[in-house]
């Protein structure tokens, strides 16, 4: 709103403005200040201009005109420059200050239109006509004035510029122009707010523009308030605990219990010095104990130092336990705790007592034992640690393909931590465990760095002495310790691992075995689990081979142990609840407890066929049959090779087929055959993994008998690699695919003669039931497998 725009407004509410008669006065200039009427106000004259016209009204009626300057710069006001409504006002009490100033208190008394300016020297004069104004009272300004007090009442209240007692004061004015004028003087009201509100001559209209304007600032205080009270509390979380931790010293102290910061501290370092760490370390973690002492309580590594001293302290650095290296005694223990295994218990025996002989001199190698799941490599590593008196740690490093995992990470990562070897080595509580690595052979490397490295460092004797963990920092001595490891396979191992490891194979049990393992081991300690006695609950030897037999299929014993433990629990809950007193489990009784058998015993073949031979393979998990099946179609000459044979595998069934087709005219096959005939081999069973060239042998059967037309005996299985001029080289894993072929019911085995000498380490329960029959050309092989004669009456050359 413009000023002309106000003039307009002021005359248009004339109806509440009476005219006075005009008046000449003595004009003061007011700096950057309005004083509006009913108003006292004490005010310094400096200019000579404004003390002239001081003087003056002091000679006269003691009255001049208070008129502000639009822009005040220089010393004399120019007419020009003052705006066209002032107020009057009557001179009060005035003092002379010594530099000739004059101090005055200003009474103003009404407000006051200039009609002219009648003189600029010596001093400001002026024609005025004083605006007296009616006080209007309705609902309306009732309304107002009670708005506005209480607006006026929360800005008080919020701000800070004007001191309580303003709101009463305010309240006692009635009229609602002096109301305005009251509250517009409040120190938030600008200079030019003030001058608009003087110009307005109407009382509503000012009250209306100091609710606006009241509403306005009471709207900027609020807000500042609720910045002000979040940033607050911000700071006052942390200053809270800033300040209770200091009263908490400060009591402490009081009750003579001393700074508590200082007295952790001085704990710290009462532990590093007994933790028996070799001196650097010491030096090291005494160092961090002094960082920590000088940090404050809340800074926020003072965790991640207390963390990494927790971690030094807890290291067994010292801690040893006697080796008591008794051999009787650990083949007592060995035979304890396992039945059988007697080649591999020998072998433990002779590590043992090497170590006894060589004492701490000897490097001591690390063993590796390789087998299928559940033979009994880990509670071997358990009886080795009991025999010796030592701890017991274990650590799976399946999976394992980052090199932090067992070295840890640096301290810089947020939520760092030592690498598994030294989590391993705190578990233990002892330097020199027994320390268990499982899966070795499952350990891989990737983008995120090779494990192997590490682990070498690990198991190397000439280095592990000190291994450096990322974490620790600090070397950590792991030469006292056992390190054993255990892999279901060896061709996966790094090369450079396995040349540092003692392998021992632990192959897997035959059926008899793993009876004779339940009943002297799994079921004793199956009933002590579950709270029974060996008179409550008893199975027979029928019932136990059924299970080995029907219920599980593996090399080892895991799930014969889980299948026991499931009759036990049954039984001791028939027990708990009264129903039975004790139980015998018969071959009979198996079904009702286990439910119907899962594996059909005997997976040989149920006739004789063309086209079809029983191959034995070895797997991770123990040995297992494998079918070969072959069938010829007319057309294109091609071989097609299903079943998802690995590389080598397929192979050896080109070999194979090299091998019949060089001797298709001794073998009775018609000659121009191959030319316009397809070949398809397939090995169904798609779980098996399939590969390898074992099964060469069988592949060259079942194509002989498709060829030929001539049936393969069903109950005779196989293995061994076929060269292309027919001879049988040797395999691998001879125990683990007799004892497949023996539970599957096969009658003979055909084996590679060069592997007649691995006969004497296959214990002769394996060999029981089984004609074995080695083998040393394929003609032998077709000789006993297939049925009938060659067809045109020939022999097999
Ligand atoms: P692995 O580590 O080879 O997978 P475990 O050591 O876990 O196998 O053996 C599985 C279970 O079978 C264990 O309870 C173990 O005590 C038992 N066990 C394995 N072999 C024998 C054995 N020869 N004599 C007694 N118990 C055995």
């Amino acid at each position: 709103m413009t000023r002309t725009d106000l003039h307009q407004e002021q005359e248009d509410s004339a109806m509440a403005v009476t005219q006075a008669e005009t008046t000449v006065l003595p004009v003061i200039p007011l700096r950057d200040t309005v004083v509006f009427p009913n108003m006292a106000v004490p005010l310094r004259i400096g200019r000579q201009q404004s003390r002239a016209a001081l003087d003056a009204a002091l000679a006269g009626n003691r009255q001049v005109v208070l008129i502000a300057e639009k822009d005040s710069q220089g010393q004399d006001v120019k007419t020009e420059s003052l705006f066209a409504v002032g107020t009057l006002a009557e001179v009060g009490q005035i003092w002379r200050m010594p530099d000739g100033d004059v101090q005055a208190v200003l009474h103003g008394t009404a407000r006051a239109r200039v009609v002219e300016f009648t003189q600029q020297e010596p001093y400001l004069e002026a024609r005025v006509e004083a605006v007296s104004e009616a006080a209007p009272s309705s609902i309306e300004v009732e309304a107002l004035m009670r708005t506005v007090l209480s607006q006026f009442e929360t800005y008080v209240a919020l701000g800070k510029s004007l001191p309580q007692e303003a709101v009463p004061a305010a309240r006692n004015i009635d009229e609602p122009g002096r109301l305005a004028d009251a509250i517009a003087f409040s120190p938030d009201f600008t200079f030019e707010q003030r001058e608009e509100l003087l110009e307005t001559f109407d009382p509503l209209e000012r009250l209306r523009r100091i609710a606006l304007w009241l509403g306005k600032q009471v709207e900027l205080l609020e807000i500042g308030s609720r910045i002000q009270s979040e940033v607050q509390r911000g700071v006052e979380k942390s200053q809270r605990e800033y300040y209770l931790r200091e009263q908490l010293k400060a009591i402490q102290r009081e009750l003579g219990e001393g700074d508590p910061e200082a007295a952790v501290v001085s704990q710290l370092r009462e532990k590093v010095e007994g933790a028996g760490m070799p001196d650097d370390v010491k030096e090291r973690t005494l160092r961090e104990v002094e960082r920590l002492a000088q940090l404050p309580a809340a800074s926020p590594e003072v965790a991640v130092i207390r963390n990494y001293v927790d971690w030094l302290l807890a290291l067994p650095w010292s801690n040893l336990t006697p080796d008591n290296i008794d051999l009787k005694e650990a083949a007592r223990v060995l035979d304890e705790d396992h039945y059988g295994l007697r080649t591999v218990k020998e072998r433990i025996l002779e590590y043992m007592a090497v170590r006894k002989l060589a004492g701490e001199k000897m490097r001591s190698p690390i063993l590796c034992f390789v087998g299928p799941p559940g033979v009994g490599k880990t509670s071997l590593g358990r009886s080795i640690a009991r025999a010796l008196g030592r701890k017991f740690v274990r650590m799976s490093l399946g999976g394992i393909r980052d090199e932090a995992e067992i070295r840890g990470h640096r301290r810089t990562y947020v939520g760092a931590l030592p690498g598994r070897v030294v989590q391993g080595m705190r578990n233990a509580g002892t330097r020199n465990p027994v320390f268990m690595l499982d899966e070795i052979d499952k350990v891989g490397a990737d983008f995120r760095g090779d494990p192997t490295a590490a682990l070498l460092e690990v198991l190397d004797p000439e280095q592990n002495f000190s291994f450096s963990d990322h974490y620790l920092e600090v070397p950590f001595d792991l030469s006292k310790v056992i390190f054993i490891t255990t892999a279901n396979v060896l061709d996966t191992i790094p090369p450079a691992l396995r040349d540092r490891m003692e392998v021992i194979a632990i192959p897997g049990y035959t059926e008899e075995e793993k009876v004779r393992i339940a009943k002297g081991f799994l079921l004793p300690r199956q009933l002590t689990a579950h709270g029974l006695s060996a008179e409550q609950l008893r199975l027979t030897d029928g019932s136990l081979h059924k299970i080995v037999r029907e219920y599980t299929k593996e090399a080892g014993v895991r799930n014969v142990e889980r299948e026991v433990a499931a009759i036990a629990r049954k039984v001791a809950r028939q027990i708990a609840d009264g129903s039975a007193k004790s139980k015998v489990v018969r071959e009979k009784d198996v079904e009702s407890y286990l439910g119907p058998s899962r594996f059909a015993f005997g997976a040989a073949e149920e006739r004789d066929e063309v086209g079809v031979a029983t191959g034995v393979a070895w797997t991770p998990v123990g040995g297992d049959l494998i079918t070969v099946e072959v069938t010829t179609m007319e057309g294109k000459p091609d071989l097609i090779l299903t079943g998802q044979l690995g590389e080598v595998m397929r192979e050896s069934a080109r070999a194979a087929l090299s091998y019949t087709r060089s001797r298709a005219a001794q073998l009775g096959i018609p000659s121009g055959f191959f030319e316009n005939h397809a070949i398809h081999v397939h090995v169904p069973a798609g779980a098996v993994p399939k590969d390898g060239p074992s099964a060469g042998i069988t592949m060259a059967t079942a194509l002989v008998s498709a060829l030929t037309g001539r049936a393969v005996r069903r109950d005779v299985a196989m293995t061994g690699e076929i060269t292309l001029r027919g001879r049988v080289l040797p395999i691998g894993g001879l125990k683990e695919k007799m004892l497949a072929a023996q539970s599957a019911g096969i009658k003979t085995f055909l084996m590679p003669g060069q592997n007649r000498k691995d006969l004497a380490e296959i214990p002769a329960q394996v060999k029981k039931g089984l004609e074995i029959v080695p083998v040393d050309h394929v003609e032998q092989v077709l000789e006993i497998a297939l049925l009938g004669r060659f067809g045109r009456g020939e022999k097999a050359a």
